[in-house]
């Protein structure tokens, strides 16, 4: 879960060091514990490494004063030995001739680290990442070349890995693989060539690209790429693809405008965010509805974020269809279903694509029961792309703070269009109710436009809730899922101990811990669980709790028992109200941010979090 960025070039007038620091800087979202680069120079290798962040790593300019002519550097999230500077990558073989940065986990480090200690090889650092130099100088002694040493090796480890592996005396070329672990190419052909664990690192610097599937290998020559199959050793030709992300993607500036955070920048990226997903292309939206249509068992299944998307789509899909899906989080996928049945679909949801417990369960779903997998994700390319039947590409874009928040809004409305879809493939229900519930889902970006207009009340609110120890967030329905999130949002960036319960559950349990003062924060659309609500908010206020409520503008019961309110401009039609799973979610979204940043914290780097978490 680290970020890799490297670049080789023809050009002697661009400064490669500075060019690699900054890249590192766009994909710090990945790790941050701590950084290195290695930079070729004259048949040497000049390696800087160091616990800590880029900035406070190369505050005397340690990074951009090396000197060389290509090179790559790592910003890691430890999973293998503590984040101190021995761990940090690049990592060299013993001859200090290879530099290499892994992303991702060797499986059989400890085995492979015994044979090569038994055959004489030294370690400097506690990191399964170290094998991939020493295995490669061992195959380079051999007399292979650089290409078929990497080859070689990536044969031998057995795990998830991107790489870039960097020598002394092939001054012309650098390699890339990949398995399981994201890696991208940029290019400026015949001038420079970059890589990088995501895209939007080099958009700055160019927007034409090759994606590197599982296992296959690179060779980047300056403003050249060669792609090869690692295990038949064929060359494969790939033409290079024009991203059509605009730079902005990579910077905080929106319109003009400059903002401190990414995330604060992401959240006003909604409205277009959720414009553009209801207008997704239809073929894609046809082949998922069909697919559900068609399978006997349905599930959903991620992670953190996405698995509260889920619930929402899940609860659409089944008011709009009739149709039972069961959520199941991805990592518990195969342990909590021994075996699956015949004619299952499963939905897989996730913003990178990569997350590892999402790959596994659908691969385990589809190689073991030929389940048909439906994939919801936000970066084309991604690996769990490969394992699906049919995509949906959320139209989030780019998403550099780690927590997830716009990609939420756009996973929840994806599987609210593809609800909508089946109702209309099904026929069972009447085409101008459905017009019309499309016609509010439509308007949900406008409401979240206006909710930005005056985020001024929400910040307000956020600095009565930003100190507290405990929050309790309570929904019914459909709003449990705005629910989990908004308590997962400020327990990640902001902090604060934050649980999330359905309301009806909290008085089994959970009441316990209310005494006076005690925050709980509820989410009341006026739907059918509202006046169900009103009892649990009661219950709650009986006790002494702090009350904030979400709850619809033209709200009055709960208004009228709650301490403090964050009100959701919608129609009071059933229409608008089925759809309030964004608008109702968008507001603590927006609190869990400035709650960090009135904590002073840094909400785009949540300690301890990586946004494609590439790990089991
Ligand atoms: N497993 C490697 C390590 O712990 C790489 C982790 C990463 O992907 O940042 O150093």
């Amino acid at each position: 879960m680290c970020g890799i960025f490297g670049l080789i070039t023809k050009r002697n007038d661009i400064p490669v060091a500075t060019i690699i620091r900054e890249g590192l800087q766009r994909l710090e979202y990945r790790g941050y514990d701590s950084a290195g680069i290695a930079l070729v120079n004259n048949g040497k290798i000049e390696l800087r490494k160091e616990a800590g962040r880029i900035d406070d790593i190369n505050k005397n300019g340690l990074f951009d004063s090396m000197q060389g002519t290509f090179g790559v550097g790592h910003t890691r999230w430890a999973t293998h030995g503590a984040p101190v500077a021995k761990n940090s990558h690049p990592h060299m073989d013993g001859n200090g001739k290879v530099a290499v940065v892994h992303n991702g986990i060797i499986e059989n480090f400890q085995q492979l680290r015994k044979e090569l200690s038994d055959r004489g090889h030294v370690f400097t650092s506690d990191t399964d990442s170290e094998v991939f130099p020493h295995l490669i100088s061992e195959f380079l002694d051999q007399g292979k070349d650089l290409k078929e040493a990497v080859m070689e090796t990536i044969k031998r480890c057995e795990g998830a890995y991107g790489i870039v592996v960097c020598h002394a005396d092939t001054p012309d070329y650098m390699i890339v693989a990949r398995k399981e672990s994201p890696l991208t190419i940029g290019i400026t052909p015949g001038e420079t060539t970059y890589c990088a664990s995501d895209i939007p690192a080099f958009l700055p610097l160019t927007k034409t690209a090759y994606i590197l599937e599982d296992d296959e290998i690179a060779v980047l020559y300056a403003g050249e790429v060669e792609i090869f199959d690692v295990l038949t050793g064929k060359k494969r030709e790939r033409s290079p693809t024009e991203v059509p992300w605009s730079i902005d993607a990579a910077a905080k500036v929106m319109n003009g405008r400059e903002y401190k955070w990414f995330m604060h920048k992401e959240l006003h990226e909604v409205p277009r965010t959720l414009k553009e997903q209801v207008n997704a292309p239809l073929e894609d939206i046809d082949a998922f509805a069909r697919a559900i249509m068609e399978a006997d068992h349905v599930y959903i299944t991620a992670a953190g974020t996405s698995y509260y998307a889920s619930l929402a789509g899940k609860f659409q899909i089944n008011k709009f269809c009739g149709t039972f899906i069961e959520a199941i989080l991805c990592s518990e996928f195969i342990d909590q279903l021994p075996t699956l049945p015949h004619k299952t679909c499963v939905i897989a949801v996730s913003q990178s694509g990569e997350t590892a417990d999402t790959i596994e369960a659908i691969r385990y779903a589809k190689e073991k029961y030929g389940a048909t997998i439906c994939s919801l994700v936000n970066v084309v390319g991604s690996s769990i792309t490969r394992y699906s039947d049919h995509i949906i590409i959320t139209t989030a874009g780019p998403e550099v703070a780690v927590a997830s928040q716009k990609t939420y809004c756009a996973q929840v409305t994806a599987l609210t269009v593809v609800a909508l879809r089946i109702a209309e493939l099904r026929c069972d229900m009447d085409m101008k109710e459905i017009a019309k519930y499309k016609e509010a889902l439509q308007k949900t970006a406008d409401i979240i436009e206006s909710i930005l207009n005056n985020e001024d009340k929400i910040q307000e609110i956020a600095r009565i809730f930003a100190k507290e120890q405990n929050i309790f967030f309570l929904g019914r329905g459909l709003s449990l899922s705005a629910a989990c999130e908004g308590a997962l949002k400020i327990k990640e960036i902001s902090y604060n101990h934050a649980e999330a319960y359905s309301a009806g559950e909290a008085k089994h349990g959970p009441i316990a811990l209310v005494e006076y003062g005690f925050s709980v924060v509820f989410v009341g659309p006026p739907d059918e669980t509202y006046d169900r609500l009103i009892g649990n908010v009661m219950e709650m206020k009986s006790r002494g709790g702090k009350i904030l409520a979400v709850v619809a503008d033209f709200d009055t019961k709960i208004t009228e028992l709650a301490d403090y309110t964050l009100r959701v401009p919608i129609e009071n039609s059933k229409y608008a109200i089925a759809m309030s799973a964004v608008p109702f979610a968008f507001p603590l979204q927006l609190m869990a941010y400035f709650a960090a940043d009135y904590n002073e914290f840094d909400p785009d780097k949540p300690r301890n979090l990586a946004k494609s978490v590439t790990v089991k």
